[in-house]
This record gives structure tokens, C-alpha cells and sequence, in this order.
């Protein structure tokens, strides 16, 4: 009898973007994504789901539910890969944006252009809520955005954006609240 134990290698699985989600005894959700889990209320909803298409309305007021939504989006953004998010991935069609920077998460709530560039050029862009993010699609980003809201504070809060993945996130999430996704731009 062979008693010779085999090691079994389990790959890590890739970047899904959802990642994958099991349910404790108790009912919680835990959205485990590699090493790291999470365990966020709301999940990223999926294209072609229609609530990805609507117009999200202004926040009117920063109250418990709005926190327990950017709460939510900060579970997101915690997993390495995730640069941006939007409510109206979980399902809130309210303007709030969460974007990370040098490792930080900023959010943005009822955020405005105040200047977008003529100039415009091409990248490529996943998106959690398309293919879970496996996916990258052709889209036209401004050179520069300049984009006015306010900070979770209530604060009023100017961001700027150049040609990189900063910029280029901002118009990403900005899109979302627009109803507006990365496989609508021509390919
Ligand atoms: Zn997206």
C-alpha cells in the first residue's frame, strides 16, 4: 500500500473581480478573492444586468445608509486589484464614486466636471461589473478632468485627473453614474 501523501497545489484563483462567494452558518456573506475576504452587504452586479444602465440620482444627504454603502465600496477597494468604484455596482443608484490613489481610497460624493480636455485619447479598461473585470474594452478618456463634489464629510472637494489610471478611473466611475459602461464606446 502505497502510504505516500501527494501535495495537492490549489491554484490561486485569478483576478475575478467578484470573486467567490460562500455563506457562513449564520447567514453572512464572505466574498473571498485570493488571500484576502471581505464580507460586504451588497454584491457587484453583473452586465447585463439592467440597474447598470440607469442614471443614479444626487445624494441628498450623508445619513447611516449612505455610510453603510461607502462602507460597502471600501470592502472593494481594499482587494489590490480593484482601482474604482461606483454605488450603482451594488445596486445603489445614488453619485457616489470611491477611487484609490497611491494606496489610499478617496470618494467622492455628487461629483461634477468642471473641465474636461478636448484632447482625448485610447486605453484599455475592465470593469468588475463586465465579465467580472476579465474583459478589456476600448474607451476614449479626456487628457484632463477636473471634477468637483464633496468628501464624506460634506466637505466640497476639487479632484484632477491627468492621462493615467487616475484620470482615467475617475471618467470610468463618472461613466457608471451616467449608466454608461466600457463596451458601450466603439470597439
Ligand atoms: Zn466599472
Amino acid at each position: 500500500m502505497d502510504n505516500t501523501r501527494k501535495t495537492i497545489v490549489i491554484p490561486k484563483p485569478l483576478s475575478i473581480s467578484s470573486g467567490v462567494l460562500t455563506t457562513t452558518s449564520d447567514g453572512t456573506k464572505v466574498l473571498t478573492f485570493g488571500d484576502i475576504s471581505i464580507s460586504p452587504m451588497r454584491l457587484i452586479l453583473q452586465y447585463p444586468d439592467n440597474r447598470l444602465k440607469q442614471k443614479s440620482n444626487d445624494v441628498q444627504a450623508i445619513n447611516m445608509f449612505i455610510k453603510s454603502v461607502i462602507k460597502d465600496m471600501e470592502q472593494y477597494l481594499s482587494i489590490p486589484w480593484h482601482l474604482g468604484i461606483s454605488a450603482v455596482q451594488l445596486g445603489v443608484p445614488l453619485r457616489i464614486i470611491g477611487i484609490k490613489r497611491n494606496q489610499q481610497v478617496l470618494f467622492l460624493i455628487n461629483p461634477v466636471y468642471t473641465k474636461k480636455s478636448e484632447q482625448t485619447y485610447k486605453r484599455m479598461e475592465g470593469c468588475m461589473s463586465v465579465n467580472e473585470g476579465r474583459i478589456q474594452y476600448r474607451v476614449v478618456r479626456h487628457k484632463l478632468v477636473k471634477v468637483r463634489g464633496t468628501d464624506i464629510t460634506g466637505k466640497v472637494v476639487t479632484i484632477k485627473g491627468g492621462s493615467d489610471i487616475f484620470g482615467a478611473t475617475i471618467q470610468h466611475e463618472i461613466d457608471h453614474l451616467d449608466g454608461k459602461l466600457v463596451l458601450d464606446y466603439p470597439q
